[in-house]
C-alpha cells in the first residue's frame, strides 16, 4: 500500500530533504523539460501517463502526485517516494502507476527514467490483434529490439504493476505496450526513454 502522506518531523527536515545537495532539484528538471516535449508531441493529454526518474544518490524515486498533468508538475509539487512506495518528499498522493514504476527500478538496477503515455498511435494499434508491435524501419529494429504487447488490465490494479514488472525482468526489454492504454518505455536516463517513447509512437 502507498502512504498518503509524508511524516516528516518537521518543516525544516522536509527542506533539508528537497535540497539534497541540488540533486532534487536537477531531477525535477529533467521531469518537467521532458514532460513539456512529450505534451508537445501530444504523447501527455491531461493528467493521463506518467513520469519518473531516479533522485541522482539517494534510493528515491520522483513520480508526479495523482490527478496532476506531468506538464503542471514543479520541483514543489512533485512527490518523492521510497522503494516502498511511501511518500518521503512533498505532499499528496502519488499517481497510481507509482507500484509498476518502482517494481521496474526494483527489478532493473540498470534503468533511471520511465515514461508511461497514453500515446494515441500506440494504443489504436493494440485494438489490433498484435502481440508484438511489428518493427518496420531499421531504427526501430536497432532501438527497439522487441516490443511486447501486455494484455488488458485495470489501470492502477495489482494485475496490471505484475504484468508489467514481469515484462521488463528481461533486461533487454525496453518498451512494451499496454493493451487499450498506452505504452511504458525504460532508459537510462528519462530522456532516453522519452525517445523510445516517441520512437514507438512513431512505428506505432
Ligand atoms: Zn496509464
Amino acid at each position: 500500500m502507498l502512504d498518503q502522506g509524508s511524516d516528516f518531523d518537521s518543516q525544516a527536515e522536509l527542506q533539508y530533504d528537497r535540497n539534497m545537495n541540488g540533486a532534487w532539484e536537477r531531477a525535477a528538471q529533467e521531469f518537467m523539460a521532458v514532460a513539456q516535449r512529450l505534451w508537445e508531441r501530444g504523447l501527455l493529454a491531461g493528467s493521463g501517463g506518467n513520469l519518473s526518474l531516479r533522485v541522482g544518490g539517494t534510493s528515491y524515486v520522483m513520480i508526479k502526485p495523482s490527478g496532476v498533468p506531468n506538464v503542471d508538475c514543479r520541483p514543489e509539487t512533485l512527490l518523492g517516494v521510497d522503494p516502498a512506495g511511501k511518500v518521503v518528499i512533498g505532499q499528496g498522493r502519488p499517481s497510481t502507476d507509482t507500484g509498476f514504476h518502482l517494481g521496474i527500478y526494483r527489478a532493473r538496477p540498470d534503468v533511471q527514467g520511465i515514461v508511461h503515455a497514453h500515446a494515441p498511435w500506440s494504443i489504436a494499434l493494440t485494438l489490433l490483434d498484435y502481440r508484438e508491435l511489428p518493427l518496420l524501419t531499421p531504427q526501430a529494429w536497432y532501438n527497439l529490439g522487441r516490443v511486447r504487447v501486455v494484455p488488458y488490465a485495470m489501470p492502477g490494479s495489482k494485475e496490471e504493476d505484475a504484468w508489467v514488472i514481469d515484462a521488463f525482468r528481461d533486461e533487454r526489454m525496453v518498451a512494451i505496450m499496454l493493451q487499450r492504454h498506452g505504452l511504458v518505455t525504460v532508459g537510462p536516463a528519462l530522456s532516453t526513454a522519452e525517445n523510445l517513447a516517441e520512437l514507438v509512437e512513431e512505428t506505432a
